[in-house]
């Protein structure tokens, strides 16, 4: 179940993304300026991870960020899915053992 829904998302032709999708306002200090007084101009999006131990941050176009949501999902669900059926394997693994002792 969970090796098919797996298998199925990284066959469907579906993106993955690591990271994280976050907002950045950005201020010009320019002076008078309302869009500034009010927090700022964007938001801007940045896809942002860690490679290697140092910070990563990727500009996401206007109209991507959706994308770039869903595909960073898709990862989160494809290593939750990794994650358990890594950990069924254990108990299949260590039945296969004990099975082949007696
Ligand atoms: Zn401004």
């Amino acid at each position: 179940m969970k090796k098919s829904a797996a298998l199925k998302m990284m066959g469907g032709g579906e993106m993955f993304l690591f990271g994280t999708v976050c907002p950045l306002r950005q201020k010009y200090h320019k002076a008078g300026c309302k869009v500034c007084e009010r927090g700022g101009h964007g938001p801007y999006w940045y896809l942002t991870w860690k490679e290697g131990g140092k910070p990563r941050a990727l500009y996401i176009r206007p109209g991507y960020a959706g994308k770039a949501r869903a595909a960073v999902r898709n990862m989160r669900r494809l290593r939750k899915y990794m994650l358990e059926m890594g950990l069924d394997n254990i108990k299949k693994f260590k039945k296969q053992m004990e099975a082949r002792k007696r």
